[in-house]
């Protein structure tokens, strides 16, 4: 039982292990896909600000572009290029405070040193800004000179600060995945491309505005501004060949390629030529940014390019980050579900049915058999285990019935035999002590009838008759009754002897002659010639003979016939006595051979017998491992056929 109840525990823990493993996976799962967006989410901010970071440095750029144009000029600026410059201003402020507020948010909205220095260094552009436009209004001899150098100055601090951001946050999201690392380098590098050709086209310009042909040096710095921006583009060039590029920014390398390294830089070599001459070459301000403009447009286009890949990339993995996250948190509701419904179930139909049976084997083996055992309507292993346990139930009382049966049969016998043990025991004791006195009344009434002492009156000789004879008869009863009784006690031992049973027969012939002779019944017998090799006991012998012989001619009228038959069949000899007498009553004859049973209507002849004589040749053929057979009908005769074994060593072998 005990290992019974540790099975329902181990189940029990086993499943709550398979539980708590699976639901502990599916969070670890949750957890890391949890994890994973948040990591993309925030590579997508990242990049959504490194792309408002360069929108804000071209914008200054381009602002700054404008107004070094205007300066460069020595009349007034026009109010359009003022609008321009105003406009652009606008659009460099909103892209600025974009930036600023990415910064704020994604920094967890602390000032970080990065972000006070991008303000500081914006609010002190803003305060210059009234008085640098208010300066390109007036003819550049009453400008202020000091004025004409701080937008510069200003924007490239501005620049400068928003480039630190920049290459911090590029590093920052760089090493998360090979993809957005080299798009983050390509974009820098084209912007610092971009940052140079600007540099050089307004050196550009100054040196057409100079009015002479530019210096030695001048030239020299010409050609190292052409060697800054070359180098690094000859990366951007390298990359572009390797086939994982994505062909929008292979195009848009090509682009700038074909506009600004081909295009302008003709033209920017042909100026310098022409200024190399001391040709005069005058281009007005806003006519030199139109065709300079789209060279470097071309150059940051690779820029956003690059930063437009990125950001599709990011999203990408941000919305797959998601997806992850989501599905991880319906697989891990579905697994505490599952594992739930799970540990119910086994609960439920396993672990619960098989201590309630547990307990029901207990019951049924502490005696209390007739406990209903429940689960048996049950198809499955429980059910079958219920069903096994009531056949053993059943088998266990049906054992309890036979046990109490037998013993009820063993009891009943005993007391059976005991009682026959006693009544045997008895009817020995009396018949011994019977036959003393009725010798003696027997040996009395014969010296009477013989007149031993002198004559007798004839009343006392018909007394002294009648007394012999009642004697006699009781005699043989106590006789019969001893004999039977030592038989059914298990005294009366058989003494085998080589038998003539042709001379036993005709010996009991000879003694039944008399009565058969009185009564005018012929007795007859149809005897062997040579008397058959047979063993038996001589005296149970002649009194089967005697007993079967006095009855056929007791019960056969006068006429009638009495024959004896003795044949060998076989192993057996078989001797029959047939009469045609009264025959026996068939509601009597299964009687008939059973102590003190008699059949005959004729209370005369009832009388004359005891109903000892048949019983007394049965236990005696019995004791010789013999059959008696009684086969008669009323009116017609009787036949009594008794079957004896040939030799009594041959059948106590056998
Ligand atoms: P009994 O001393 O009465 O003859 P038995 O045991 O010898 O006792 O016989 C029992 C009864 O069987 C008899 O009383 C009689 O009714 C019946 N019986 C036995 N032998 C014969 C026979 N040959 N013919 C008719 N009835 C017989």
């Amino acid at each position: 039982m005990k290992r019974f109840q540790s099975i329902g525990v181990l189940l029990s823990a086993i499943t709550t292990l398979l539980v708590v493993l699976l639901v502990a996976v599916f969070t670890i799962a949750a957890y890391g896909a949890f994890h994973r967006q948040r990591e993309t989410a925030h590579i997508l901010a990242v990049v959504n600000i490194s792309r408002d970071i360069a929108s804000a440095r071209e914008a200054l750029r381009v602002e700054l572009g404008v107004m070094d144009t205007a300066l460069a000029e020595p009349e007034p600026m026009s109010a359009q290029t003022a609008n321009r410059i105003v406009a652009l201003h606008g659009r460099s402020e909103q892209v600025l405070a974009s930036v600023i507020n990415g910064l704020w948010t994604n920094g967890g909205r602390k000032l970080t040193p990065g972000l006070a220095e991008i303000r500081k260094r914006r609010a002190n552009y803003n305060r210059l800004l009234p008085g640098i436009i208010a300066a390109i209004r007036q003819p550049r001899e009453q400008r202020d000179q000091d004025l004409t150098h701080d937008p510069r100055d200003a924007v490239y601090d501005l620049v400068e600060a928003l480039d630190v951001e920049a290459n911090a946050m590029s590093g920052d999201i760089a090493r998360t995945d090979p993809f957005i690392s080299e798009m983050m380098r390509i974009s820098d590098i084209a912007w610092h491309v971009r940052a140079d050709a600007g540099t050089d086209r307004r050196v550009m310009a100054s040196a057409m505005a100079q009015g002479h042909a530019p210096s030695v040096k001048q030239l020299l710095a010409f050609a190292q501004t052409t060697g800054r921006i070359d180098a690094p583009w000859t990366y951007i060039r390298e990359a572009a060949r390797h086939p994982g590029l994505p062909s929008r920014l292979k195009a848009a390398i090509r682009n700038a390629d074909e506009i600004y390294f081909t295009r302008y830089r003709a033209l920017r070599r042909d100026i310098l030529t022409r200024l190399e001459r001391g040709e005069r070459i005058s281009i007005p301000g806003p006519r030199w940014l139109a065709i300079s403009n789209p060279g470097l447009d071309s150059i940051m286009a690779v820029t956003k390019t690059a930063l437009d890949l990125t950001e599709a990339h990011a999203g990408k993995q941000a919305a797959r980050a998601t997806r992850n996250f989501y599905f991880s948190i319906v697989m891990m509701f579905l697994s505490i579900g599952l594992a739930s419904f799970t540990t119910l179930y086994v609960m439920w139909r396993i672990i619960a049915p098989l201590r309630q049976i547990t307990r029901t084997m207990t019951t049924l083996a502490d005696g209390n058999l007739q406990h209903p055992i429940p689960f048996g309507e049950r198809q499955d292993e429980i059910g079958q285990f219920a069903h096994a346990l009531r056949m053993f139930r059943d088998g266990a009382l049906e054992r309890q019935r036979l046990e109490n049966e037998l013993m009820r049969n063993r009891i009943a016998k005993e007391t059976a035999e005991n009682s026959n043990r006693i009544k045997s025991e008895f009817l020995a004791n009396m018949s011994h002590e019977l036959r003393t006195p009725l010798n003696a009344v027997i040996g009395f009434s014969d010296m009477m009838l013989h007149k031993t002492w002198g004559p007798l009156g004839a009343h006392y000789e018909e007394y002294a008759h009648l007394i012999n004879e009642s004697g006699n008869h009781l005699l043989n009863l106590v006789s019969d009754i001893l004999d039977l009784a030592k038989i059914e006690a298990g005294k009366f031992a058989i003494d085998p002897q080589r038998v003539d049973i042709c001379k036993i027969v005709r010996l009991c012939m000879q003694l039944t002659r008399r009565r058969a002779d009185d009564q005018g019944v012929a007795l007859t017998a149809d005897l062997p010639e040579i008397a058959p090799a047979f063993t038996a006991d001589p005296r149970a012998c002649k009194q089967i003979l005697l007993n079967l012989l006095s009855n056929a001619v007791k019960f056969t009228r006068h006429g009638g016939e009495v024959h004896v038959r003795v044949i060998v069949e076989g192993e057996h000899l078989r001797i029959a006595v047939r009469d045609n007498g009264i025959g026996i009553p068939v509601d009597a004859l299964p009687r008939i051979g059973q102590a003190f049973e008699q059949a005959s209507n004729d209370p005369m002849l009832a009388r004359e017998g005891t109903g000892l004589g048949l019983a007394l040749v049965r236990a005696l053929v019995g004791q010789h491992g013999g059959t008696l057979r009684i086969e008669s009908e009323e009116n017609m005769g009787t036949t009594v056929t008794v079957e004896l074994p040939l030799s009594q060593a041959g059948r106590k072998a056998a």
